[in-house]
């Protein structure tokens, strides 16, 4: 099928109208989203500059044929910008907003001349072509290892944007033989099959992946924030009590040792009336990375309570486990006092999942049970010390230990 120029340019515009009314949308929804702005402001400017193409193409002005290309590459480099703020790339705004103001400058004046139409088209394409190249690369050098829908649409649509762009290049030069680099847009090629409508296709596809990519990463976040303990970046409660559910099914599947230490920071009262909670958090904080550097990569980390800590071990038995809290406490003494005031310190209750068949919630519930006892023994005998909850079976009066433990709360 062939269709017409006039065709291809009522599609160009029903397509650039329909991607700028939906992008400006997006420009409101995606505004606290650094490179889903980037994205929606980019297609904004390309959609606009795509109906001035259009306009001119119509009424055979080069000049505004010119402003509108000029545009659109400054549309097509916002878009880059965006994808370079995803994968946390620099954005390089300065010179990248240079070069679209100095193309467009450049194709505004060419277009005067008598070539300017191949000036302006050859600076267009060049721009575009080398645009896409370099969105292909960025994406597939930092999109390893990351699950994505949105990723993959977009790449898809720059290999179709590269591809069409190429072929520009290709029929302008069969068209003028051996002439040079000539380059003909693809509603400017007189004998239009169908395949020149690709590039339109592209667009609306790259603006839905883009779109998707926002989201994902929106969504990603919002889950990532209801996780993590704001003040430390340990896991919080809940992710804990997740996390632990799921260490004790394995345990039960393969037996392997799952050992719990209970951490909680000795006369931190003492802190915060001293020297305001302030530095207090501070010292959390400090605490919390001393924890995090000291746990192995498959151990996991948590803030349970205000200075209140939790580290699971798989893999390891209550021995293994003792290794790690005198890591910890020898860690958590190199930790100054605001004030010149002495180091900090910490108590650490340890415990090894043992168990008859029980629920995964009960399991969990007595093994940090067995932990918190351990603690308060910790404490008992003076701070700043471990505790092993098997050495301790007979030492405290068992409703004692009760009243002192605090249960985690589990998730339903
Ligand atoms: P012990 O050695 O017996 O554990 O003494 P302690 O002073 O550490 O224990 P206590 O339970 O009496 O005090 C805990 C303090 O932790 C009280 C509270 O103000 C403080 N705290 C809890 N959460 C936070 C927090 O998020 N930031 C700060 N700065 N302080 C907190
Ligand atoms: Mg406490
Ligand atoms: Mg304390």
């Amino acid at each position: 099928m062939h269709l017409a120029q006039q065709t291809v340019l009522v599609v160009m515009m029903v397509v650039f109208s329909s991607t700028l009314v939906m992008a400006a949308g997006l420009v409101l929804a995606l505004r606290t989203n650094e490179a889903g702005r980037l994205w929606a402001v980019g297609h904004v400017i390309a959609s606009g500059a795509g109906l001035v193409i259009a306009a001119s193409a119509g009424e055979g002005s080069l000049q505004l044929g010119a402003l509108g290309a000029g545009a659109y590459v400054i549309g097509r480099l916002t878009i880059y910008r965006g994808v370079r703020a995803y994968y946390g790339m620099p954005e390089h705004a300065a010179p990248l907003n240079g070069i679209g103001l100095v193309a467009l400058v450049v194709m505004v004046l060419m277009s005067g001349l008598a070539d300017g139409g191949t000036v302006v088209h050859t600076v267009a394409y060049g721009l575009l072509a080398m645009l896409s190249l370099a969105t292909i690369i960025a994406m597939l050098r930092s999109a390893r290892g990351h699950t994505s829908i949105g990723g993959p649409l977009v790449l898809a649509a720059h290999l179709v944007l590269f591809a069409s762009q190429i072929a520009a290049v290709g029929y302008g030069a069969a068209l003028n033989g051996v002439k040079g680099f000539e380059v003909t847009p693809f509603f400017l090629q007189s004998d239009s099959s169908v395949w020149p409508l690709a590039p339109l296709v592209a667009v609306l596809l790259g603006l839905f992946g883009f779109c998707l990519m926002s989201m994902e990463q929106i969504i990603a976040r919002n889950e990532n924030g209801a996780r993590i303990d704001a003040l430390t970046g340990l896991l919080n409660r809940g992710a804990l009590d997740m996390t632990a559910i799921g260490m004790v099914a394995r345990w039960q599947r393969d037996g392997e040792a799952l050992s719990c230490l209970v951490i909680d920071v000795d006369h931190f009262k003492q802190v915060n009336d001293t020297h305001g909670h302030h530095a207090g958090d501070n010292v959390l904080r400090e605490i919390a990375t001393a924890l995090d550097n000291s746990r192995r990569a498959s151990d996991i980390a948590a803030r349970y309570g205000g200075e209140e800590f939790c580290i699971l071990c798989p893999h390891t038995d209550e021995h293994q486990a003792t290794a790690l809290a005198n890591r910890i406490l020898r860690k958590v003494r190199a930790i100054e006092l605001p004030g010149a005031k002495g180091h900090a310190s910490v108590s650490i209750g340890v415990a090894e999942l043992r168990g008859g068949p029980s629920s995964r919630e009960a399991l969990w519930r007595s093994l940090f049970g067995e932990a918190d006892r351990a603690l308060y023994q910790a404490k008992q005998r003076g701070r700043d010390q471990f505790v092993l909850a098997s050495s301790m079976i007979d030492e405290t009066p068992v409703d004692d230990v009760l009243q002192a433990a605090t249960e985690p709360q589990m998730i339903a």
